[in-house]
């Protein structure tokens, strides 16, 4: 993630607070447990400790100096990764779906010699669910005794799949998905313009990076608007061919073409039925306006139902033409109830 410093952190809690303030103090726990959902910035944080450990200057991580440029680059020579698939051990073969007792063992005979540039090491473990039971036992063994001035940061999105024995010995952070606010903030800032930032933060669940690819994803944003015209703009039945005519050669973009539809709808549900604002009325017509504020829970469900169908036509290899020629009638159809 891009222009994300650990004061950012600050804002997952106290948990997190209180670690930042032990690592400024030089009281930095030896081992931590990384968790969380997928893609809310674990490996960010782990490696902004890291570099924080390894920084040469005095403001540390810089994130400028030479130690805090190849951390950031896991180039480091007192930075050990280790990651599935990735071996740090010559005798394993690559690609394999778990972290072996190898690649522990040759981290723990790497941390057994002194340090390259003769202060702190740390040792990175991504997806740390991945090691195998014999490597969290070996691993184990280190946490129990580990090598001095070694940090390690173990990084998963299962904790519950570690040994207790293992999880005991490290101090935890957990990283929640982020709130919708502070996404839409930060896209903000970046740039993003309000209505889209909106959009992505609502789409990215929880996980800031996925939110800044969404918000740059300019086919998407196409994509999108042609959906909301086709389906929620068009009231005349004469209109639905030449619609569906341009959709007739699009069936890969099926996939997302309904589910731009589901997201739209999903929020008139919550909407309506969760006491949440209803962030898409900006972007709809009147009588659709009036539709998500007054339709009963039976017609908004039967339209998000027509999408389910939709979807499930399609694995059926139904033209997708004709598919998406019935959709459009179905929304239509509702929509043409709702106009004045
Ligand atoms: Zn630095």
């Amino acid at each position: 993630m891009e222009n994300v410093s650990l004061k950012d952190y600050a804002a997952q809690g106290e948990e997190i607070r209180s670690f930042l303030y032990h690592l400024k103090q030089n009281q930095a726990p030896h081992a931590i447990l990384i968790s969380g959902p997928e893609g809310v910035g674990k490996r960010t944080l782990a490696l902004l400790i890291s570099q924080y450990m390894l920084c040469e200057s005095g403001n540390p991580p810089c994130g400028e100096c030479r130690a805090c440029i190849q951390a950031l680059k896991y180039e480091h020579p007192d930075q050990v990764l280790i990651r599935k698939g990735v071996p740090l051990s010559s005798e394993i073969k690559e690609g394999r779906a778990t972290i072996p007792v190898e690649d522990i063992r040759e981290m723990i005979r790497i941390t057994g010699a002194t340090p390259a540039r003769g202060g702190k090491r740390t040792v990175i473990i991504h997806d740390a669910e991945a090691m195998t039971p014999q490597a969290q036992n070996a691993l184990l063994k280190t946490l129990e005794e580990p090598p001095e001035g070694t940090c390690f940061l173990i990084v998963t999105s299962h904790p519950e799949s570690i040994l207790n024995t293992v999880t005991s010995r490290c101090a935890r952070l957990h990283i929640h998905a982020w709130p919708y606010e502070y996404i839409t903030r930060r896209l903000t800032e970046r740039g993003t313009a309000k209505e889209r930032a909106e959009a992505a933060a609502d789409l990215a669940e929880g996980s800031v990076g996925r939110a800044i690819r969404l918000a740059e994803d300019e086919e998407y944003w196409k994509a999108r608007d042609e959906v909301i015209h086709d389906f929620f703009f068009t009231t005349r039945r004469s209109e639905t061919l030449n619609c569906s005519n341009r959709w007739k050669n699009r069936k890969g973009e099926a996939d997302q073409m309904l589910g731009i539809l589901e997201s739209v709808v999903g929020h008139m549900i919550s909407a309506r039925f969760g006491g949440e604002k209803n962030r898409m009325e900006s972007q709809l017509p009147p009588q659709w306006i009036r539709f998500s504020r007054e339709a009963s829970a039976e017609a908004v469900c039967a339209l998000y139902d027509r999408i389910t169908e939709a979807r499930k036509e399609l694995q059926y290899s139904v033209n997708f033409q004709a598919v998406t020629e019935q959709l459009l009638l179905s929304f239509i159809g509702e929509g043409n109830k709702w106009l004045q």
